[in-house]
């Protein structure tokens, strides 16, 4: 069984008032799931949106993360109060607590990003974090969202770091299932890589122009966070569990094992985790076009104000064991590394990183 995607999708500006009246059919009494206190003036409107249609919403929190203590908490307020649908409103952590805890209820859940850093209101995938902010796992749900509602308008509100932040995590997608799984003989597995690889493109040529002139509506914005949003969606939903992710996002777990909590986005952390990966592909599988590769994606995360090396995700690796933390848990078991068509072991992921933070190698 695979989900492709949500239900219905609403984008554009205005996409909240057109989806409203398609909501105001299957919900009486929605849970409107948030976090930020930046983003109370948006989730205040559309809860006196739907009260409009006398559509009456309690509204909740998370006070951490996607975490289990936060699920259990908002499951039981669902419960208690006895609400129909979820509506999750914020970036990738809110997102994901919302369709993990609505796929527990059995009750739809309806996504509405407040950001371009996530394709988390499209997927059936919710990551799992500790209260601190460590990852623990992905968990692969039933089905995607039952409505995305992807407002330009709300996203416009949003800090362009989080546009950058998407960018990086959307540009993984092709770096990280071209690898993993070219060699799968499936079309659709296929063609999701090809999307991936369009979807890449796009944002090398759109993605700085977007950042810098997010506040114009201009298209290269639009096409910016629709291919962050939604075509990295896509890319995941045609793809399925075969069409993977890889070192990028092994890194990024395991460099959220030792970060200060909510310090860093998630795409944030996954672009150092992508340049690492590149050089892994050069070091351990002779891949000649890895250092262009990284050439041409330090030069735009640069443009974008992103971090590229761990050290300026504020931690040394070179003190408390930092590095052999990092190289311990990428490596785990279950980790994403070992989908690499090379074997990579404890000292390989230690000896790019210390290269890398020490900047032996010139980019
Ligand atoms: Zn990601």
């Amino acid at each position: 069984m695979q989900s492709i995607s949500p239900e219905i999708i609403f984008r554009g500006n205005d996409a909240w008032e057109k989806a409203l009246p398609q909501i105001s059919k299957f919900t009486n009494s929605p849970l409107i799931l948030g976090r930020s206190f930046n983003t109370y003036d948006l989730r205040n409107k559309i809860f006196r949106d739907l009260k409009n249609q006398n559509i009456f919403a309690n509204t909740t929190n998370l006070k951490f993360d996607c975490c289990y203590e936060d699920i259990s908490r908002v499951k039981n307020t669902i419960l208690d109060n006895s609400h129909d649908s979820v509506i999750a409103c914020g970036g990738g952590k809110v997102l994901d607590a919302g369709k993990y805890i609505a796929e527990l209820l059995n009750i739809p859940c309806i996504t509405v990003p407040f950001s371009a850093s996530t394709c988390a209101g499209w997927t059936a995938l919710s990551n799992i974090y500790t209260k601190n902010g460590q990852f623990i796992r992905d968990v692969a749900l039933r089905s995607c969202p039952k409505v995305l509602v992807y407002d330009h308008k709300f996203i416009q509100t949003a800090p362009s770091r989080t546009l950058a932040s998407g960018i990086a995590d959307a540009l993984a997608k092709w770096y990280e299932s071209s690898i993993t799984s070219s060699t799968i003989d499936d079309g659709l597995v296929q063609q999701a890589i090809q999307i991936s690889r369009v979807l890449r493109d796009q944002l090398l040529i759109d993605g700085e122009k977007a950042y810098k002139g997010q506040f114009e509506n201009k298209p290269s914005w639009r096409n910016t966070i629709e291919a962050c949003g939604l075509t990295a969606g896509l890319v995941g939903g045609i793809g399925g569990e075969k069409c993977r992710t890889a070192a990028a996002h092994a890194i990024h777990n395991a460099i959220t094992q030792i970060i200060t909590p909510n310090k860093f986005l998630h795409g944030e952390i996954v672009g150092v985790g992508l340049l690492l990966q590149l050089r892994l592909e050069e070091m351990k599988n002779n891949n000649k076009l890895a250092d262009q590769s990284i050439k041409q994606l330090f030069a735009l995360m640069k443009a974008l104000n992103l971090p590229t090396t761990i050290g300026q995700l504020g931690i040394n690796v070179f003190e408390n064991n930092n590095l052999e933390k990092i190289a311990d848990f990428t490596c785990r078991d279950n980790s994403e590394i070992h989908f690499l068509p090379f074997e990579i072991n404890k000292l390989d992921i230690i000896e790019v990183i210390s290269n890398f933070e020490q900047q032996k190698i010139k980019i």
